[in-house]
C-alpha cells in the first residue's frame, strides 16, 4: 500500500491550505474529504472579511479554493474518514471506500454542532457504528437501523441491506429516494436516545422505539476524539499547541476543531501552520529512521 507523507483530513479552507502548503514542500498529499470544498464555505452568502477575495460568495470563494488546489496538482479523493490510528512512525486510516497510510496526519474536520444521543457513547462499539459499510459483514442474517443524515447514505443502506434481514432507515434530510426490498424507509421522526435491552438496541424517538441487533449513526461528521482514539481534546475542541501539534506525535489539527474564532482566514492559516509542522517533523522521522 502506498505510504503518503501527509494525509490531511476535510476539504474547507484549513484542510485545503494545508494540503496545497504540502504540496509546495514537495510532500506526497492524500487529501480526503468532498469534492466540493465545504459546505460552511459553498453555502455562505457573502463573505467580507477574507484578505484579498473581498464581498465574495461562499459558492465564488469555493471555487476559487478548489482552483487554486487543482492548479497545484492537489487532487481530493472522496472519501469520508471513519477512524486514524497511530501505528508508530506511520498512521492506518480507516475510511468508507478503503484503508489507506500516511507517515503525517492532519486533521481538519471542521467543527459539529451534534452532540452524542444519550446511550450512543456507551453502546460504540458493541452495536451502535457510524459506518455501515466497514461493518456489513457482520450483518448477516440480522437487522439494523440507521439514522441517515445525507442522501449519499442510502447506497450505504442498500449495501448493508444485502447482509442484513432487515434495516429501517430514519433519513433525517429531505427523502427522495426509492430504498425498498428489504430496507423500511420511517421519515419525519427524530431520534432521542439509545438504550441496550436483551441483546438488542432500542432507537427511542420522538414517536415509535425501533429495536434491532445494531444501530448505525452517519452523520457527515464524527466527534474527533472518536476519530482518533487517544485524542487530548479541550472541550469541544482538539488540543493543540502553537505548532498545531496535537499530544500525538505526527498528528496535527487546524481550523474550526481547534477552537473560536470560527474564521476562514483563521482555518486557512492554521493549515498553513499544520502542514509546515507535519513536514518538519517528516524530516526529523526520516533522520531518525536512517
Ligand atoms: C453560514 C456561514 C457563514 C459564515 N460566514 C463567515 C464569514 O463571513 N467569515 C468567516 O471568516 N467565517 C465565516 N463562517 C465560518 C467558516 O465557515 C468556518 O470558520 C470555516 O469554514 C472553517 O473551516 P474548516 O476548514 O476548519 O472547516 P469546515 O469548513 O467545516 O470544513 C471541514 C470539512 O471536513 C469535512 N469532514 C468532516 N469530517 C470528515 C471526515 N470524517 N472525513 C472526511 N471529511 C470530513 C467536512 O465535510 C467539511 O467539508 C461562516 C460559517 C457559516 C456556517
Amino acid at each position: 500500500m502506498e505510504r503518503y507523507d501527509v494525509a490531511v483530513i476535510g476539504t474547507g479552507p484549513a484542510g485545503l491550505e494545508a494540503a496545497i502548503t504540502a504540496k509546495v514542500r514537495n510532500k506526497s498529499v492524500l487529501l480526503l474529504g468532498g469534492k466540493g470544498s465545504s459546505d460552511k464555505v459553498a453555502k455562505a452568502h457573502t463573505i467580507q472579511n477574507y484578505l484579498g477575495l473581498p464581498n465574495v460568495s461562499g459558492a465564488d470563494m469555493a471555487k476559487a479554493f478548489l482552483n487554486h488546489a487543482t492548479s497545484m496538482g492537489v487532487e481530493i479523493t472522496e472519501d469520508k474518514v471513519n477512524a486514524v490510528y497511530s501505528m508508530g512512525g506511520y498512521f492506518a486510516i480507516q475510511c468508507h471506500n478503503g484503508d489507506y497510510e500516511a507517515s503525517s496526519v492532519i486533521i481538519a474536520a471542521g467543527m459539529t454542532a451534534m452532540k452524542p444521543f444519550p446511550g450512543e457513547m456507551e453502546n460504540l462499539g458493541r452495536g451502535v457504528s457510524y459506518c455501515a459499510t466497514c461493518d456489513a459483514a457482520l450483518y448477516k442474517g440480522r437487522t439494523a437501523t440507521i439514522v441517515a443524515y445525507s442522501a449519499e447514505d442510502e447506497e450505504e443502506a442498500e449495501f448493508l441491506a444485502e447482509r442484513a434481514e432487515h434495516v429501517t432507515y430514519l433519513p433525517q434530510y429531505e427523502y427522495n429516494g426509492t430504498l425498498g426490498n428489504n430496507i423500511t424507509v420511517i421519515k419525519d421522526v427524530k431520534p432521542a436516545s439509545i438504550e441496550m435491552a436483551d441483546g438488542k438496541f432500542a432507537l427511542n424517538t420522538d414517536g415509535e422505539t425501533y429495536t434491532a441487533d445494531g444501530i448505525f449513526i452517519l452523520r457527515t461528521q464524527i466527534a474527533p476524539s472518536q476519530l482518533v482514539p487517544g485524542l487530548e481534546m479541550d472541550g469541544n475542541h482538539v488540543k493543540v499547541n502553537r505548532s498545531m501539534a496535537t499530544n500525538i506525535k505526527g498528528l496535527y489539527a487546524c481550523g474550526d476543531i481547534t477552537g473560536t474564532p470560527y474564521q476562514y482566514i483563521k482555518a486557512a492559516g492554521e493549515g498553513n501552520v499544520a502542514a509546515l509542522s507535519a513536514v518538519s517533523y517528516l524530516t526529523e522521522l526520516k533522520k531518525a529512521q536512517q
